[in-house]
């Protein structure tokens, strides 16, 4: 596993300054994360995995597909959470699509913001 290193240098006024923004930046992420529908979050379709579920979701059972393509292949999809949508393929579907890499991605993404402070 690599550890991304975020290098501050300059003098103790401009280090105060970055850390400043470092803490910012942060800030704001917690706050408002970053939109699910960014194209590096990774989504798996998930059905109940019963006898109930109809043929259509079941063979979408396990497909992947990125958080910027959601919109486009279920038009009908709803957020609940910060990483669920509800598919709704069809009416009554209980089908998910959960995000898989949400721990990866955010560290990249906050990363490459966090680059631009230096
Ligand atoms: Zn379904």
């Amino acid at each position: 596993m690599s550890v991304n290193q975020l290098v501050l240098w300059g003098s103790l006024s401009s280090l105060a300054d970055q850390l400043e923004m470092v803490l910012r930046i942060n800030r704001a992420r917690e706050q408002e994360g970053y939109s699910a529908e960014e194209l590096e979050f990774l989504y798996v379709f998930v059905t109940m995995n019963d006898p109930d579920v109809c043929p259509s979701c079941a063979s979408l059972a396990g497909m992947e597909i990125s958080g910027a393509f959601i919109k486009q292949h279920f038009p009908y999809a709803v957020q609940f959470s910060s990483t669920e949508w509800f598919a709704q393929v069809h009416p009554h579907c209980r089908c998910v699509l959960r995000m898989i890499n949400e721990h990866a991605v955010c560290a990249v993404l906050l990363y490459g913001e966090l680059l631009m402070v230096t």
